[in-house]
């Protein structure tokens, strides 16, 4: 039976790389039945001025397994990022990004093999923000001045950062669960606890109820520029990192660096029914339609959506291909040759081709 998943292909480059991966995925030998839905800021005129249609999300809830390419966020533009609307109308609250050594991949570390678990519907994140010097920001201002805190300057923007006991408990739970399945032995708490005491306190003191009921794993914590130094230092003491929303993402683009760079950094976005494989890099518009982006990422988020849908000995194939090419090093894209301007790199739909062939064998 063909397994059906929404197929979000996005912007920039998101195309080619899900079309890439659409085409790795079927050669397989598994069935799907794509169900293919727009979002971003190109079909926005398309759907009456919106960038997430209803009809997008819906189909996501109905297959309950979604493959999305990367979206545009124009900066400052009063556009709500597509992502987190995403993220926060599907509840998916667990991102998934793990971050493994492919032997043959630029990188300066060997043995990476980590884990970073982010929560993606709260925070400073969570898009809570008030203008500088609108009414909202004044007000808000006003208040906290009647409560006693005094903003260093009253020409402030401001942004909220929410962190709750029922989300923070959700992802750990989700985290030691995920941690006991994939066989992996410690879970470390990342925050900034000795200085947001009420927020990331929070997060830590949560954390640490959790991990009593999970004690067959091992449980530590780390204050956040630590773990940013430790990581650069020893990143193979490390296995699954739990981070908020802001850490999360700024400390897995650190992660992507140690294992050769964006272009092989692959995620996935859970909810309690709904799932959504993407890669962690954005939709790098200067590439866009130039056949040159590396699609590795994309394939291997396509790799864990397998797993997820049971087909577990194709995403061991999948995997396996990408690593043959990695490790040959001939039929890669620019960004894994030794020099950028390497004149054998080769185009998007050639990895493309190169993997299926592997996998043809
Ligand atoms: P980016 O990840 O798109 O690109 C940064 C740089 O990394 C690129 O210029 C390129 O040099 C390199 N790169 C990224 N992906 C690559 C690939 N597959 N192959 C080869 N090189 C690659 O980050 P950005 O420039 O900060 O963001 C561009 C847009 O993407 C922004 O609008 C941002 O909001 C959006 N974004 C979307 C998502 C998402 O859809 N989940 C995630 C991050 C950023």
């Amino acid at each position: 039976m063909a397994h059906r998943v929404t197929l979000i292909p996005g912007d920039g480059i998101g195309p080619e790389l899900t079309e890439a991966t659409r085409r790795v995925l079927e050669a397989t030998g598994v069935k799907f039945e794509w169900d293919v839905q727009d979002a971003g800021a190109d079909v926005m005129a398309a759907h009456g001025g919106n960038p997430l249609p209803d009809e997008t999300l819906a189909s996501v809830r109905r297959n309950g397994v979604a493959l999305k390419g990367p979206i545009t966020t124009p900066i400052g533009e009063g556009f709500r990022s597509v992502n987190v609307r995403l993220r926060a109308d599907l509840d998916l609250y667990a991102q998934v990004r793990p971050c493994k050594t492919y032997p043959g991949v630029r990188t300066r570390y060997e043995n990476v093999d980590l884990v970073i678990v982010r929560e993606t519907t709260e925070d400073i994140y969570a898009g809570i923000e008030f203008e500088e010097g609108t009414p909202e920001a004044l007000d808000l201002t006003r208040w906290l001045e009647a409560h006693g805190e005094k903003l260093p300057q009253s020409d402030s923007g401001l942004s909220i950062k929410p962190i709750s006991i029922t989300g923070s408990r959700r992802v750990f739970e989700f985290a030691f669960d995920y941690a006991r399945r994939m066989g992996r032995s410690k879970v470390t708490c990342v925050h900034k606890a000795n200085i947001m005491k009420f927020t990331d306190g929070l997060w830590l003191r949560t954390a640490r109820e959790v991990a009593e009921q999970n004690s067959d794993i091992v449980f530590d914590d780390r204050i956040a520029d630590n773990m940013c130094m430790q990581l650069v230092q020893h990143p193979e003491d490390y296995d699954v990192l739990v981070l908020p929303n802001l850490y999360g993402d700024i400390i897995s683009d650190l992660a992507a660096g140690l294992i050769g760079g964006l272009g092989v950094a692959p995620g996935a976005n859970f909810g309690a029914r709904v799932a959504v494989f993407e890669p962690t890099h954005g939709s790098a518009p200067k590439y866009a339609g130039l056949n040159k982006a590396n699609p590795m990422a994309q394939m291997l988020s396509g790799m864990l959506m397998l797993h997820h849908i049971g087909e577990h000995d194709a995403g061991v194939r999948l995997e396996r291909a990408i690593a043959e090419l990695i490790r040959e090093g001939t039929s890669v894209t620019y960004d894994m040759k030794s020099s950028r301007g390497d004149p054998t790199a080769v185009g998007t739909s050639d990895v493309a081709d190169a993997v299926i062939a592997k996998l043809q064998r």
